[in-house]
């Protein structure tokens, strides 16, 4: 009732009638979303709510593009504490840069040194928009207003690897091979971090690549 309390107002008709009329579809979608999670999840698994409370210790570090078919959550029945995730365009990992990029090298930091996760899984994905503007990359530096091109330039050794190695294949094929490759080069860019080297070297640290296809609805593992 919390959620709705905002739309209470000096109105004669009923508390349902009043919020129906105000409420557009996203407000909706928003709150049947949380009721549902709420009574089907939230409410049927008290003691995982009462152990989160007190902290997380999630198994996986997860990085997925942001586009809205590939959630990890969904796609790998995540529930709860069990992955500290980053979406990005393309699920790109720079080079450890202190002054750029320093967002997405904070939150590996962090789930690194003070999480202590065990895995780090990047998950490519099939059809992916920002592979493909990669591939479509014009030479020369991008305007400077264009984020997503300056963003996606962090794959920039992936497509040429694929251009060197399948150069002759058609473009959708080409995005294909870049989709993998671009997991390839985000797992040797995280060795750059050098808690990350360490962690590894340590053997407490595991770097594994996955390619999620929603087209054939097959989810690999990729060989580092
Ligand atoms: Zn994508």
């Amino acid at each position: 009732m919390d959620l709705i309390s905002t739309y209470i107002g000096f109105d004669c008709r009923g508390l349902e009638e009043v919020v129906a009329a105000k409420m557009d579809d996203a407000t909706r979608q928003i709150m049947n979303g949380f009721n549902h999670f709420k009574t089907e999840n939230y409410n049927k698994h008290p003691e995982l709510y009462k152990e989160l409370a007190k902290g997380q210790t999630p198994k996986f570090m997860v990085f997925a593009c942001c586009d809205s078919r590939v959630s990890p959550s969904i796609i790998l029945n995540f529930q709860p504490g069990d992955a500290f995730v980053v979406r990005n365009i393309a699920n790109l990992i720079p080079s450890c840069d202190k002054v750029r990029y320093s967002g997405t090298g904070a939150a590996i930091q962090y789930a690194v040194s003070t999480l202590g996760v065990k895995n780090i899984l990047v998950i490519g994905h099939s059809k992916c928009g920002g592979i493909e503007g990669l591939m479509k990359l014009p030479p020369g530096p991008p305007p400077p207003s264009n984020l997503v091109e300056e963003w996606v330039k962090i794959g920039i050794p992936a497509k040429n690897k694929v251009l060197e190695e399948h150069g002759h294949l058609d473009f959708d094929k080409q995005c294909y091979h870049c989709e993998k490759e671009a997991v390839n080069r985000s797992l040797k860019n995280l060795m750059t971090y050098p808690f990350v080297a360490d962690a590894v070297n340590q053997k407490t640290l595991t770097l594994m690549g996955g390619y999620y296809d929603f087209v054939q609805g097959t989810f690999e593992l990729l060989n580092p």
